[in-house]
């Protein structure tokens, strides 16, 4: 089977693979969608999770069932899937401490496109099929659908680390599709005044449609200083970071939050030695000025229940796909776009 791959840190090309096998517990996919994530550009092009050879990329997927296992039950050849982009081994201790991302080693449950082959092939294998797919609603479209793989699971994850409660007011940093996610999410989460920062105005328009409040653009200004004149210097509950760097963008955040303020963060550190945290503004070490970091919770119920927000209408994940291509022969020209981010990109999907 062909697949576009990782060859090496910086390059990319189209590899022929062994089709998987398939264990007694898991499944082996055709995706029907596809769509690559800027977290393929930190791995690639920064290295960011060290060097790796041959590796199919991609996370991001809905797809169908081509082969079970003998001890898969909920799922038969011609099933349509949603498949995370996280899919832990479910019997790990990490797993059973609540931290499934991590089974079996800090990011561990990131499998695809990580150290296994990923979705972007012909086919994939996806492990412990019954408690890593869901099955995706006849009602929801996959090309919505694919954003559930990993977009509307970080990005909500974001708004769970920081903890949004009611009446809170929230910065989001960084409105690429992620960030947009985290919008939403802060949103269905009760944010008060909701600030979202970013620049590209497709972003921003998209941001205004999920709930911001106000959009502050951080190439026109201090982000903190903007926070603070629209808050008459208190300042935010809530920060949800899900752009940026790790040289200042933590230093922004701390900046602009209130003592007891919760600093949720999802973005992938793809370069940078050290997170700066500004000593003064976090307290000395005593503001109450709590950091939480994550990789997206995955699995089977996961998935089934941001499908259900998706089914109700109390989400809609179409505004964030501004590009679609039809065939597999587009993933390069997908994933060059997430690459170079032009100015009316949020999303590309692949339609296969
Ligand atoms: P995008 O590149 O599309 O969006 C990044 C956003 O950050 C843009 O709005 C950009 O603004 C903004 N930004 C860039 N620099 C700054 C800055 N200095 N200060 C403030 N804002 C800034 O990324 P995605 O939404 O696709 O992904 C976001 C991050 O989430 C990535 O690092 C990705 O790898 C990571 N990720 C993490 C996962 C997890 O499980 N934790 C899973 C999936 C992704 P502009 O409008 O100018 O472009
Ligand atoms: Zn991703």
């Amino acid at each position: 089977m062909k697949g576009y791959a990782m060859l090496g840190i910086g390059k990319t090309g189209w590899i022929e693979k062994e089709r998987p096998l398939c264990g007694p517990l898991d499944a082996i996919v055709r995706p029907i969608a596809v769509s690559p994530c800027t977290s393929d550009v930190h791995t690639v092009w920064e290295g960011a999770i060290g060097d790796r050879h041959n590796m199919i990329l991609g996370h991001e997927a809905v797809g169908e069932v081509v082969e079970v296992g003998a001890l898969v039950r909920d799922f038969k050849c011609g099933d349509r899937v949603i498949i995370p982009a996280i899919t832990p081994d479910w019997g790990a201790l990490e797993s059973q401490a609540g931290y499934s991302m991590h089974s079996g080693g800090m990011l561990a449950g990131w499998k695809f496109s990580n150290f296994k082959d990923g979705v972007f092939a012909e086919f994939f294998h996806v492990n412990e099929a019954d408690a890593n797919m869901a099955h995706l609603p006849a009602d929801v479209d996959p090309v919505a659908a694919v954003m559930l793989a990993d977009m509307v699971p970080t990005g909500f994850h974001g708004v769970e680390l920081a903890d949004v409660q009611f009446g809170d007011d929230v910065c989001v940093v960084g409105i690429g599709p992620v960030g947009l996610m985290s919008v939403a999410g802060a949103a269905l989460h009760g944010a008060a005044q909701l600030f979202a920062v970013g620049s590209r105005p497709v972003c921003a328009e998209a941001a205004r449609r999920y709930g911001a409040t106000e959009i502050l653009n951080y190439r026109e200004g201090d982000i903190v200083a903007q926070v603070m004149e629209k808050t008459n210097g208190r300042g935010v509950d809530r920060v949800i970071i899900a752009g940026g760097d790790a040289e200042c963008t933590f230093g922004e955040a701390v900046k602009m939050l209130k003592p007891g303020g919760r600093i949720g963060n999802v973005n992938y550190l793809g370069s940078g030695e050290n997170v700066l945290i500004p000593r003064a503004e976090w307290g000395c070490g005593m503001g109450h000025k709590t950091i939480a970091g994550g990789l997206m919770p995955g699995g089977r119920l996961r998935m089934e229940k941001l499908a259900a927000l998706l089914q109700t209408g109390r989400l809609d994940t179409l505004p964030l796909i501004t590009h679609r291509f039809h065939g597999f022969e587009h993933m390069e020209e997908a994933l060059l776009l997430m690459k170079n981010k032009p100015r009316d990109l949020i999303k590309p999907v692949v339609i296969l």
